[in-house]
């Protein structure tokens, strides 16, 4: 059979991530029979739950599912609890009997996934009783699977990188990145290298520029607290925005495998320019949500969210440029925006190409200087809510005369393909149960991603910023249009 034998020891495995995404994604992956007879799960977290509890806890999980009375009884076997403070030696050592025997059990064949869906504080710390009371087995496989934020700055990342590769080689490190789970993200590689019209086109000397809009509608919800710390640059742009910008500036990997694409990605991340501090002004924009309305509902600013610092200074918003040094990319901007409350959710890349050089369907007797100019091609990869791709392609208006018409090629992942399109965490899971790299992040590119980040952090902390500055149901502040302008060039958003 296709299944594939493992042990997964979910720790947090009381939370919301094990909750909301993780049981939904191993109950989808068991009904696919990508996990069938040969599995067990160990959830662990400080609460004392029996395995009954924990399992109709799991059970509620994946309700929305509907499962047949049958398919939830022989899932949910799989399902064990044990209570369990990380910090305490003494429990690992209870926690290995109790994968010692399910792995008997169930002849899992040593293969173990420790998921650790937990505060990233932790991390070291279980990473390190994992190997000195041997968690880890010598036959099968052991892989770490670990959530963002990976670190709040270079020097945390790489304090934290430290630590687990201190008892996990980084092919047994599977960072997740849940935008890489996403069907049109890993779309983009097939439509740039299996299409011969688009990669022929894609450096320099066809597209103008490249735009990633990463929007949503809602607000911070009830992660106030969280995001406080955080904000938009090192939330979506140290990780999701970088990571779409690798995958669209790399250069063609030789294979489709994890090892050549991640070695594009990270040469590409390389050659992102770091930003000297008086260069981020003129490159990097920031906003933060006031009061406004979308949808006829009202909704409070940033700073009466609850969980936040009422004088917050933290960014709810981010534009700016990103510019690649190598010889596919020089001089054309890659520009990013992503921020809460914005008019609507919807994640899209523009790839825009340059103009015609020059308008022969003008009128001969304008002078040139005021000739109209021919409307730009421009791909778009829908990513969410909808799927699909866009082409604006020019043709002639209908009737007298010769005038260019602007016509777009406009495709849809049907609402039905999308349902049926495995969710990102299901994906990733399979992915790391088969042991394939490709859709999770490197050390070098978080590391990368890092550096470019920090330099524009560092330069805003400097700074007090004028918030808030945009209004709720907008597509950010006046800076975010501005910085486009100086350049002669405007944000891109079609339906
Ligand atoms: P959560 O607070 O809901 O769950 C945390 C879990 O850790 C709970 O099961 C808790 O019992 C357990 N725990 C805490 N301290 C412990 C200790 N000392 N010993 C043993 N167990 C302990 O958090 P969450 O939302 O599930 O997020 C988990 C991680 O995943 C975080 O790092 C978060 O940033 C990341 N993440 C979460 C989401 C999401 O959708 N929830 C998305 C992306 C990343």
């Amino acid at each position: 059979t296709k299944e594939t034998r493992a042990l997964f020891i979910i720790f947090g495995g009381t939370g919301d991530l094990a909750q909301r995404k993780l049981y939904p994604s191993l109950f989808r992956l068991f009904r696919k029979k990508e996990i069938n007879q040969h599995f067990a799960v160990i959830g662990t977290a400080r609460r004392e739950w029996s395995d009954t509890f924990f399992r109709d806890v799991v059970a509620k999980s994946i309700a929305s599912l509907s499962p047949t009375p049958d398919e939830l009884a022989e899932f949910t076997s799989h399902f064990y609890y044990q209570s369990h403070n990380v910090n305490n030696t003494a429990e690992y050592v209870v926690l290995e009997k109790l994968a010692s025997k399910l792995d008997n059990d169930y002849e899992l064949d040593g293969n173990r996934l420790f998921y650790l869906a937990m505060a990233p504080q932790f991390f070291g710390v279980i990473s390190h009783h994992i190997k000195s009371e041997k968690i880890m087995t010598d036959h099968g496989f052991s892989r770490l699977v670990i959530e963002k934020p990976f670190g709040t700055d270079y020097q945390t990342a790489e304090k934290l990188n430290n630590e687990i590769s201190a008892v996990f080689d980084e092919n047994q490190i599977y960072r997740i990145d849940h935008y890489l789970g996403k069907e049109m993200i890993q779309n983009i590689s097939a439509i740039r290298f299996s299409n011969t019209i688009f990669e022929s086109l894609w450096n320099h000397k066809y597209i103008d520029n490249v735009q990633i809009t990463l929007a949503e509608s809602i607000g911070v919800e009830e992660r106030g607290g969280y995001y406080d710390q955080s904000g938009a640059l090192k939330d979506m742009v140290q990780n999701h925005i970088l990571q779409v910008v690798a995958l669209l500036a790399m250069e063609p990997p030789t294979i489709f495998t994890d090892e050549a694409i991640r070695k594009e990605k990270i040469s590409a991340l390389k050659a992102v320019r770091v930003y000297k501090p008086n260069e981020v002004k003129d490159a990097f924009v920031r906003g933060q949500y006031g009061a406004g309305e979308i949808s006829q509902h009202q909704f409070v600013g940033y700073r009466e969210e609850p969980g936040v610092d009422e004088k917050s200074e933290t960014e709810t918003f981010v534009a700016g440029k990103f510019l690649i040094d190598n010889f596919r990319w020089t001089g054309v901007p890659f520009y990013v925006r992503t921020g809460k409350r914005m008019t609507e959710k919807g994640t899209r890349i523009n790839i825009v190409f340059k103009e015609s050089p020059i308008n022969i369907f003008r009128d001969p007797h304008t002078p040139i200087q005021e000739a109209q100019k021919i409307p730009e091609n421009i791909l778009t990869i829908f990513i969410q809510p909808t799927e699909g791709f866009s082409l604006t392609l020019n043709g002639k208006e209908i009737g007298q005369g010769f005038n260019i018409d602007p016509l777009r090629l406009d495709y849809r992942h049907s609402a039905e393909a999308s349902e049926n399109s495995p969710e990102a965490y299901e994906k990733l899971i399979l992915d790391a149960l088969k042991g394939d790299a490709t859709n999770f992040t490197h050390w070098d590119e978080v590391a990368s991603s890092w550096k470019i980040v920090d330099v524009i952090r560092n330069a805003w902390d400097q700074e007090t910023p004028d918030f808030p500055n945009y209004e709720a149901g907008t597509m950010g502040p006046k800076c975010a249009f501005d910085l486009l302008e100086k350049d002669g060039k405007n944000w891109i958003w079609q339906p």
